[in-house]
């Protein structure tokens, strides 16, 4: 993997400014939860230790979506952010289109591609997870 040391990043109205240190991973979801909380056809996320996440203005506003699991958005804008769940408690997932520079960082799968729209046509040749890249 070939990514940045850290990012930056914030929400449309710039009330809420991030930046993280060490993406861990980065994966596209197409769960339809993910399309629901961001009203794209699919998202893109780098995960973080959750420590390694730092606001530098605003603090996103959580809601949860399932049990145990909360996505982080502007409160003033709306602007999808984050994803935390309880199954990955030190983790913090990003969504890198948030970035200042999401062109920096290089997907290595897509996740949830049991609920992938049928008019997304996928070549760019990264493995194709039905669920998690995690088999749990
Ligand atoms: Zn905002
Ligand atoms: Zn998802």
């Amino acid at each position: 993997m070939n990514n940045p040391a850290s990012i930056s990043g914030g929400c449309l109205c710039g009330a809420v400014r991030y930046r993280a240190e060490e993406p861990l991973w980065v994966a596209h979801c197409h769960c339809r939860s993910c399309r629901l909380a961001s009203g794209g056809a699919f998202t893109t996320f780098a995960g973080f230790a959750r420590q390694s996440l730092v606001y530098l203005s605003g603090q996103p506003a959580l809601f949860e979506s399932s049990p145990g699991v909360h996505r982080g958005f502007c409160a003033r804008c709306g602007s999808s952010l984050t994803y935390q769940s309880d199954r990955w408690p030190d983790e913090v997932h990003v969504l890198i289109a948030t970035a200042d520079a999401p062109e920096a960082l290089e997907p290595q799968a897509h996740v949830y591609c049991a609920e992938k729209l049928p008019w997304i046509h996928l070549d760019d040749g990264l493995p194709q997870h039905p669920g998690t890249s995690n088999p749990d």
